[in-house]
């Protein structure tokens, strides 16, 4: 599985900075503390692959894991943090769609949500700038392990309603606990198609 080899190349602080854009990336995206690094690190069974931390919005860079030569992931900032500073907030305004638009080897963009709450404004927008610039997305609701299991399942449809509602379509979403080790499987296998593994 190319996901367990996983390494960390550089931390960009700008899309400008991520490096030659060939081959093929998919991006995780999250509002901050949602559990995004936790996910990351199960998917590819390291533990301190992306930092995790109980202090949410430390990291404003792109983080970039190589899976191969062509292959990587991206570890986009998290987003909706009241004590990022208005300018570094604005720039990221500006950045992201762009990059969303215009990197060529940006595939796809996973968008991690929390299972116990409706998408937030920031969630639909980061939705809707990633289906505008024509990206396949993928919906992860994670901390699954804080639902019963008919509550979870509830919330797969409730979030493809809030969505579609939005008029984003959410092509696919599914549960994922990263405490639990859930959802590795198939998170692992909607990439692989993205990948073409
Ligand atoms: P990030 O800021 O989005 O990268 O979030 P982290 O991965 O650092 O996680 C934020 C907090 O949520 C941490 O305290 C994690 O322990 C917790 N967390 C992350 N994933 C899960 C999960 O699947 N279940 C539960 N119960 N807690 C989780």
């Amino acid at each position: 599985r190319i996901y367990r080899r996983a390494q960390f190349r550089l931390s960009a602080p700008t899309p400008a900075d991520l490096g030659p854009d060939e081959g093929v990336e998919v991006a995780f995206a999250g509002r901050s503390n949602v559990g995004k690094s936790s996910v990351l690190n199960a998917l590819t069974g390291q533990r301190k692959l992306a930092r995790t931390s109980g202090t949410p919005g430390r990291t404003q860079a792109i983080n970039c894991f190589d899976l191969d030569e062509t292959r990587r992931l991206i570890d986009l900032p998290g987003y909706g943090y009241a004590k990022v500073p208005q300018a570094v907030k604005r720039r990221w305004e500006r950045a992201l769609p762009d990059y969303l638009r215009n990197r060529q080897s940006l595939y796809g963009v996973v968008v991690i949500m929390d299972v116990r709450h409706a998408p937030t404004d920031l969630d639909l927008q980061m939705l809707r700038w990633c289906a505008d610039a024509g990206l396949v997305l993928h919906g992860v609701l994670t901390k699954a392990d804080k639902l019963k299991r008919g509550a979870a399942h509830n919330r797969l449809q409730a979030v493809q309603r809030a969505t579609a509602e939005d008029g984003v379509t959410l092509p696919s979403v599914q549960l994922f606990s990263a405490l639990k080790g859930e959802g590795i499987d198939e998170l692992t296998g909607v990439l692989d198609e993205w990948f073409a593994v």
